[in-house]
Parts: C-alpha cells; sequence; structure tokens
C-alpha cells in the first residue's frame, strides 16, 4: 500500500503578477480527502476585489509583454511545463488521488493526459496559420489568427488536471493572457501545476495566473468582467447557462464544455468480449465522475440478458477502495452532497425500476470515512425516467433495450444532450450510419472513451458551445482578422 503522511497542512496561494499572493479577506478554503475525510489543503477564498486586481494584472501583461507575438517563446513555455510535469508525475498524482479521491492508476493516466496535451500544444503554438488569396488583379486578401486577449478558464472538479490543462495549454499556445479559476473543491492540483509554472522564465510576469475560491462570487465576477475577453467553461449545463447571460454584458467569446448522457448502443453482432469491459469502464471509471460517462446501456432485445449479466459481473470484480492503493479499480464519490445526489436518484431507480447490482453506500471500516457508492446497474426503467434522462454523476448504469437499428438511434438520441456515444457491431455499414446518425461531437465505434489532443472534442444540444482539443480547440482561441491590401496597378501593366 503506497501512503502519504502530511507532517504539516499545505497552504496553497493565488498566483498573480508572477507573484504568490492571499486573499485579502485571509480566510481559507479547506480540502478534504474524499477518501478518508483528512483535511489535505487549505487554498485561499478570493473575493471579488481580488479577482479584478488579478484580471487587471494579465491584461497589463497581454499587453505590454512580447507573449502574443512570439509562437517560439510559448513553445518553449509549454514545452517546459511539461518537462516539469513529467518529472513530477509521481507526486502530483498522490496530490490528484488526496485532492479528488480517483484511483492513483487514473491520476497517472490523467496526468499524462496532461503531458501529451501540453506537447501537442507547444508545437501547435508555431503554427497559428492563417491563409492569403488573391481576389481581383490589384486586391489581397491575407487572414490571420489573433489571440482574443484575456482568457478565463473555468474548471470542474472530476479531472481537475487534465480539464485545466485541455483549455490553459491551446488557449496559451494561440497567445492570450490567462486567469484559471479551479473548482474549490480540488484546488490542490491545479495550484501545485501553477507552482511548476512559477518556475518558468519563459512565461512573462502575470500572463498566466491562477484564483481560488467559490464560483458563485468569483467565477461570476470573471463571467461578468468586462477586462476578460473570453470564458472557457467546463462544468455542469446549468451553471453554463448562467455563464451565457453574464457574459452578455461586453458580448464576449464563450466555450462551454458541459454535461452529458451517453449512450453504449450494442447490437446483436457485437464482440461481446471487448464490448463488456470497455462498457463498464466507461461508466464506472472515476466512479461515473466524468463527462462523457457511458451512463447508458442501449442493448439489442436478443443479447439483453446476456450483456446485462457480463455486466453484473464486471461491476461485482471491481475493488471500491481507497485510490491511493494500487489495487483500487475505484475511488469514492467526491463529496457527502454528490454522495447524496446518487443515493437520490438510486432510490428513483428502486421505485421506477430494477436494481440489478449496487444501489447502495458502502460501509464498515474501510468505508465509513469516505464517500463509497457500489457500482450500480439498473434496468426497467421507462424512457421518461429521471435516471435515464438525468445526469447523475455516479457509477450509475441505466439500461435500456431495442429491437430496430431505427429504434435503436431513436433511444440513442432521445436526450437534451450529445456529448458522447459507443457504437459495437461487427457490420461496417450499421456502424457508419449509426455515426452519421446520432446527435453527439463524438462516436466511438467499437471502443470508447478514447482520447487524444488531436481530436476535438465537444457537444451537441446541451452538452456545449465549441470544440475544445485539435485544430478547432486552438482556434477557440484565436479572433480571425482580414487585413485587404489594395496595390496600386503599374503604369502600363496588364490589369
Ligand atoms: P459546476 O458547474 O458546479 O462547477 C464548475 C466550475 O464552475 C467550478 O470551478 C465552480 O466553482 C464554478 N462555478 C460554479 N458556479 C458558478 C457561477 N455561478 N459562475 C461561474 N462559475 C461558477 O460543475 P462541477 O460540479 O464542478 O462539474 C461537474 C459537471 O461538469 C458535470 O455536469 C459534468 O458533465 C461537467 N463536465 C463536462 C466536461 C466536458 O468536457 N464536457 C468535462 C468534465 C465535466
Amino acid at each position: 500500500m503506497s501512503t502519504i503522511v502530511h507532517k504539516k497542512i499545505p497552504t496553497y496561494y493565488n498566483f498573480a503578477g508572477g507573484e504568490w499572493t492571499e486573499a485579502t479577506s485571509k480566510e481559507l478554503i479547506e480540502s478534504f480527502n474524499p477518501a478518508t475525510g483528512e483535511l489535505v489543503s487549505y487554498s485561499q477564498k478570493s473575493n471579488i476585489q481580488d479577482v479584478s486586481q488579478i484580471i487587471e494584472s494579465v491584461q497589463h501583461s497581454f499587453l505590454t509583454s512580447d507573449w502574443s507575438m512570439n509562437p517560439k517563446r510559448r513553445y518553449e513555455a509549454l514545452h517546459s511545463l511539461a518537462e516539469k510535469m513529467t518529472e513530477k508525475l509521481e507526486h502530483l498524482a498522490l496530490i490528484l488521488t488526496m485532492d479528488q479521491g480517483k484511483t492513483i492508476r487514473e491520476s497517472r493516466i490523467e496526468l499524462s493526459g496532461c503531458i501529451d496535451t501540453l506537447k501537442y500544444f507547444a508545437g501547435a503554438a508555431r503554427s497559428v496559420f492563417g491563409r492569403s488569396m488573391q481576389l481581383e488583379p490589384d486586391n489581397f486578401g491575407v487572414v490571420v489568427k489573433e489571440p482574443v486577449g484575456v482568457v478565463g478558464i473555468i474548471s470542474p472538479w472530476n479531472w481537475p488536471a487534465l480539464l485545466m490543462i485541455r483549455e490553459l495549454a491551446p488557449a496559451l499556445a494561440a497567445g492570450n493572457g490567462v486567469l484559471v479559476k479551479p473548482a474549490s473543491l480540488t484546488p490542490s492540483i491545479s495550484v501545485e501545476i501553477f507552482k511548476l509554472i512559477a518556475e518558468i522564465p519563459h512565461f512573462p510576469k502575470g500572463i498566466v495566473s491562477i484564483v481560488t475560491g467559490p464560483g458563485k462570487s468569483i467565477g461570476a465576477a470573471m463571467a461578468a468582467s468586462d477586462k476578460i475577453d473570453m470564458i472557457s467553461f467546463t462544468g455542469d449545463t446549468s451553471t453554463g447557462k448562467s455563464i451565457i447571460e453574464m457574459g452578455a454584458g461586453n458580448v464576449k467569446k464563450v466555450a462551454l464544455e458541459l454535461g452529458g448522457k451517453s449512450p453504449n448502443v450494442v447490437f446483436e453482432d457485437a464482440n461481446l468480449d471487448k464490448a463488456v469491459p470497455v462498457i463498464g469502464r466507461s461508466i464506472f471509471i472515476s466512479a461515473g465522475q466524468i463527462c462523457m460517462a457511458g451512463s447508458r446501456v442501449v442493448i439489442h432485445e436478443s443479447i439483453k440478458d446476456e450483456v446485462v449479466k457480463r455486466l453484473k459481473e464486471y461491476a461485482e470484480q471491481l475493488r471500491v477502495e481507497n485510490g491511493l492503493l494500487e489495487t483500487a479499480d475505484m475511488g469514492p464519490l467526491v463529496s457527502q452532497s454528490q454522495l447524496d445526489l446518487v443515493e437520490e436518484y438510486c432510490e428513483i431507480g428502486r421505485k421506477e425500476g430494477r436494481i440489478i447490482t449496487g444501489g447502495y453506500r458502502m460501509a464498515g471500516e474501510t468505508y465509513d470515512q469516505g464517500f463509497y457508492f457500489a457500482p450500480t446497474i439498473i434496468d426497467g426503467l421507462m424512457a421518461g425516467s429521471r435516471v435515464v434522462k438525468e445526469e447523475i454523476f455516479g457509477p450509475v448504469l441505466a439500461v435500456q433495450t431495442f429491437s430496430t437499428e431505427k429504434e435503436a438511434l431513436h433511444i440513442a438520441n432521445d436526450s437534451d444532450f450529445g456529448l458522447s456515444a459507443g457504437v459495437w457491431t461487427s457490420d461496417l455499414n450499421r456502424a457508419v450510419r449509426m455515426s452519421k446518425g446520432i446527435k453527439a461531437g463524438t462516436v466511438w465505434i467499437n471502443t470508447y472513451n478514447k482520447n487524444f489532443p488531436e481530436t476535438e472534442f465537444g457537444g451537441y444540444k446541451q452538452s456545449g458551445l465549441g470544440r475544445t482539443r485539435g485544430v478547432d480547440g486552438l482556434m477557440e482561441y484565436c479572433e480571425t482578422k482580414h487585413v485587404h491590401i489594395e496595390i496600386d496597378p503599374r503604369e502600363g501593366a496588364p490589369l
């Protein structure tokens, strides 16, 4: 067992103007390990005044440094951060697991994803291409991509390192100044990464800052600030809607990565030996606290009993325990309120359907101090049940059944969300038809949850606005400017 004992609880500060700073209130936020209830860190409880000062310092750095015009500098900065994170990976993984509760193996995967993303966007910083075209004999159009300006990044607690870096890397690669606000439940890992940023001289002082504090006050202040040109928000759909409203004051650019209720559609010719563990993992990874969780499995009626039996076996062999243990397959939920919410949905599932496995808070010596919930599968629910419709953000899988391809497509799309989907079949024609018909930003065929910095990710419908990752993800952080050049014709030259 790998354990870590903190002799002293660390206190994290804001990082602004290239300095570590305290919140003016001197108040602190306590963070607890969801596996044990132990206090793991203090961070600054910043207020609106702190935020507006920090926004000004980012803006000042953006306007006065060469950052926006120096792609090589941006490449060096992002590449150095990738190297520093690689050196510190084990240390960061421990912090992440204690902050969030996820397994140490998952923390390593999350941090490796950060490093890969940083390397990809370090290179991309030197490839922010525009285009030029001849329009008429004496007219040229030059289209250039420029940074938007000051970007506010507001991130959630479920994948706190990667979801911050996934936005921070392209925003910085494009030449913006950035202020990050991490979720109040998981500030430690974000500020730990900023400690590495603070050591990198390629970042101009103040160009990248972090402020901790309550979303409802300081997150909202960022969304409303007319000194912030763009907000990149990852979180709950209802919060995302309010971000759009708050950003209307200065018509700021908004990119939203929101919730999901994603289906895995399993046809009768699917390779179940491959499908079942991947589908199981798609919902039980991060204890179901992941936006792209495969929280619905939509199964052809002829194989339904077999698939449900195998998924039950998969769920019941998972080792649910403190994420610091190398053997852990699933850790606790992030907080008491998340646990209460998941219990509430399971009560609805119990009344309206049939619990196949799980459906309870785990009890006993190993579990009592943490927020552990058993991997759960619920069958027999009506299409309109809240358990089928709403994002639970917990380890709860809803089973649905179909008889025809048309019905499978209807069920897959019968959701306010459209983040991702899986299709399991050995019929290529059907796979392509389904991928075209499904209204989601990502469709995986015979796999799930494969993510790369090169490929775009984002939501249809209420799952988001804009795209993250890939070329589109970089362009999200750019403005487009058309520079038009008209030349005086040479005397006697043919026109
Ligand atoms: P949340 O909306 O409660 O919080 C997200 C962030 O917004 C936090 O930093 C929070 O402090 C801040 N915030 C809260 N209220 C705010 C307000 N009024 N104004 C401005 N900021 C505010 O979401 P969460 O509970 O942290 O995260 C879970 C949600 O995130 C789920 O719905 C999940 O699906 C979604 N998510 C989406 C993606 C994606 O890529 N699409 C990825 C991960 C999580």
